[in-house]
């Protein structure tokens, strides 16, 4: 990901403002997804050292077109269809449609001392569609992140960049999966549904050599393209025109997983979303801190002298609405090609960027367990109304 000074608006986006259906959760609801349960699940899932957790596979080095990035794949791969936390149904398939998009580019340099510049990419995408619909007539909240790393510095792994957004996507799913075969067994709905969810792990977004228009966001570039050309389930008939058209929503993280991020809202047309993040937030922190003892509570707000502490900066949450719009287009990342094609972003990256960006200190030492919780609390309740899994849940 890097920083860009000028940035070309070369698309009209789409219609901005379109009605947003998304239901809020009950109290009941939201405190059982932020149960014990939930957060010790995360906690063993992003631990470093947990080899069967969804991180710790992720936390190594992974370019493109190595054995090493075929690994992590395969990771994510048995995630979608092993995973014994996602929904199998009787033929004993999860419901997740795995797919991968490979493809070869040419690249500057090679990602690997004597490689080839023509480099093989490949990005996953894995759906889940309500039953019985045609692929046209269904939006898709599309969940992303990269998963390959930086060639430089040698040894870096970018826990941040972004293996733990990887693994907080999935962790969101295992919480989520059986509201959503719930949901859509229940019949209430029968017909109506047209919500979609899907993940889209994209390789090659880092520059290998240096960040240019053609040297950085690899598998971004070919996957906006190759889903824009695809068209052969969407067509007159159906409320989407393409595979690109049915995503409703391109929620993309990157550089998380450090304490106290602040996350401007980027886009006008999603800042309806980023006021619902930091809704959520307050909400969480307010749940967590009821469930505390009144000592514990007490005892937080004294330093260590016993004195009453100021309020702590971190406190006034992550989702600031100061200063918003402001960087908008102006960060390269994967979301860009989707954005010149229209389709509405949510851009979730801290600015500034970690203090850990692109060097060789990115690693799961920086990462910090409270923050990564907290953000598989509050994306796990977003998704969940997003998804409206009201009723669904418990
Ligand atoms: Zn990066």
């Amino acid at each position: 990901m890097m920083l860009r000074t000028l940035h070309k608006l070369t698309a009209v986006l789409a219609a901005a403002g379109a009605a947003q259906a998304y239901k809020l959760l009950a109290p009941e609801e939201l405190q059982h997804l932020l149960s014990e349960e939930y957060s010790t699940a995360a906690r063993q899932n992003f631990d470093p050292k947990n080899t069967t957790g969804l991180l710790a596979p992720i936390l190594r080095v992974r370019l493109p077109g190595t054995k090493e990035s075929a690994e992590v794949r395969a990771h994510f791969r048995d995630f979608f269809t092993q995973s014994p936390t996602l929904a199998h149904g009787s033929d004993g398939s999860s419901g997740w449609q795995v797919e991968e998009d490979s493809f070869y580019d040419i690249t500057p340099v090679p990602p690997v001392p004597g490689g080839d510049l023509n480099v093989s990419f490949t990005n996953l995408a894995a759906v889940r569609d309500p039953p019985d619909t045609r692929p046209g007539d269904v939006g898709r909240l599309t969940l992303v992140a990269h998963y390959d790393s930086k060639r430089e510095p040698a040894g870096f792994i970018g826990a941040t960049d972004s293996a733990f957004p990887c693994a907080l996507i999935l962790q969101v799913l295992a919480n989520l999966d059986a509201a959503l075969t719930r949901k859509w067994q229940s019949g209430a709905d029968d017909g109506k549904h047209t919500r979609g969810l899907q993940v889209l792990l994209l390789d090659g977004e880092e520059a290998l050599k240096d960040w240019t228009a053609t040297d950085s966001i690899y598998g971004a570039r070919h996957m906006a393209r190759t889903w824009d050309e695809q068209t052969g389930d969407y067509g007159v008939t159906t409320q989407r025109k393409s595979r690109l058209d049915a995503i409703d929503l391109f929620l993309l993280l990157d550089l998380l997983g450090t304490p106290a991020p602040n996350i401007p809202s980027y886009y006008k047309h999603t800042d309806w979303a980023h006021v619902h993040l930091g809704r959520l937030q307050r909400l969480i922190r307010g749940e967590n801190t009821a469930a505390k003892t009144k000592d514990a509570r007490d005892d937080e707000k004294k330093d260590s002298n016993g004195k009453e502490k100021g309020v702590d900066k971190a406190e006034e949450g992550w989702f600031a609405r100061p200063g918003k719009f402001l960087m908008g287009g102006r960060i390269g990342d994967d979301h860009l090609p989707f954005h010149n094609f229209g389709v509405p972003i949510l851009h979730l990256i801290p600015m500034p960027f970690p203090h850990v960006w692109h060097t060789i200190d990115d690693d799961s030492d920086h990462l910090d367990m409270p923050t990564m919780v907290e953000w598989a609390q509050i994306m796990t309740v977003f998704v969940a109304e997003y998804m409206e899994l009201s009723g669904y849940l418990v």
